[in-house]
């Protein structure tokens, strides 16, 4: 049992190893945990890090002094590196700071902890030099890397990790999160459809107020299906700003269609997420019919791959309103 790990939700697998890593007293010098940001992986290092050098001798217990000043940031042995503000990427003098300091004995407890979160921003000289520590560790000094995935750090780098996979978080549990902070009824359903597996993503979203930003949207995207040429065009301009914001978009036309969708096949009014627009989703549904909800549906994804892939974000866009547009009833003049 051990709270710090268990305020960790959705990842029952890899916290699983971690645990075991623990108990048996078999640590990886190294660990590189990949996911996307804002499923726990930051959380994870701190309770590996806290178990390492709690006073119980096991697990994380979050009552004693060592686990407390883990959690609050003040133990002297805990070091988390990650880009400065202002700056994207991880720098050769951070990398050399923590190189300084893993020489050196642990000040308080059994073992140096040192997360580097963001792995992935380092560039090719900081990593070269952070690797030579990686491959000659000293034995009372551990490193936990946080990268989105296994590939955006070098070969060179992941080799000598035990990778550990973090799963983007389900909306239910983004929901649950989400109302621990308070944050609760539409909103959340709102704020945790869009966070595409993410707390962070969801409580940047709630901090943006991009509900609010959106509620502005709701008007083009339910007349959508009738507007002319001109009207989708400036739309995918406006819309197309920003690669992230595009996405965004695109998780918001995802939930407005499958709403349609579920009235459409008279589905449970309950899982509509914007129920507040009943009429407009109403209206949309009898227009566009089953069929032609699911092509929608489908080339908003395609659309999400082809922004995945770097394609030119307002062309992207502007082909899939003119898609949903093609959709449509034709309108009587
Ligand atoms: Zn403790």
């Amino acid at each position: 049992m051990s709270k710090l790990f268990d305020k960790i939700q959705g990842q029952d697998r890899p916290l699983k190893i971690l645990k075991r890593a623990i108990e048996s007293n078999r640590i990886p010098t190294a660990y590189l945990f990949t996911g996307p940001p804002g499923c726990g992986r930051k959380m994870a290092a701190i309770a590996m890090a806290a178990s390492l050098n709690c006073e119980t001798g096991g697990l994380a217990c979050e009552v004693c002094s060592s686990c407390k000043q883990h959690t609050s940031g003040t133990h002297l042995d805990l070091h988390i590196t990650e880009p400065a503000p202002g700056k994207t990427g991880i720098l050769l003098d951070q990398i050399k700071s923590v190189i300084g300091k893993a020489i050196l004995m642990p000040m308080q407890g059994k073992f140096s902890v040192f997360v580097v979160d963001g792995a992935h921003t380092m560039n090719m000289e900081a990593a070269n030099t952070f690797l030579k520590t990686l491959e000659e560790p000293p034995a009372t000094s551990r490193f936990i890397l946080i990268a989105p995935d296994k590939d955006s750090v070098l070969p060179t780098i992941s080799s000598r990790c035990q990778t550990l996979s973090f799963s983007p978080l389900g909306r239910n549990i983004v929901r649950k999160l989400l109302e621990r902070e308070g944050i609760v009824g539409e909103r959340a359903e709102l704020l945790s459809s869009m966070a595409r597996g993410s707390m962070e993503r969801a409580l940047t979203y709630q901090s943006e107020e991009v509900p609010e930003k959106l509620a502005n949207e709701f008007e083009p995207l339910a007349s959508l299906h009738k507007s002319d040429h001109k009207k989708l065009l400036d739309l995918a301009e406006r819309w197309g700003r920003n690669r992230e914001e595009a996405l965004g978009i695109l998780d918001f036309m995802v939930q407005w269609y499958r709403d349609m969708m579920i009235l459409s096949l008279e589905g449970p009014e309950d899982q509509v997420i914007h129920i507040s627009h009943l009429p407009e989703l109403q209206e949309g549904a009898t227009a566009l019919k089953a069929g032609s909800l699911s092509a929608i549906l489908e080339a908003i994804e395609d659309a999400r791959d082809d922004l995945n892939k770097n394609t030119n974000v307002e062309l992207t866009l502007d082909r899939l309103l003119l898609t949903i547009r093609s959709y449509a009833p034709v309108q009587p003049i």
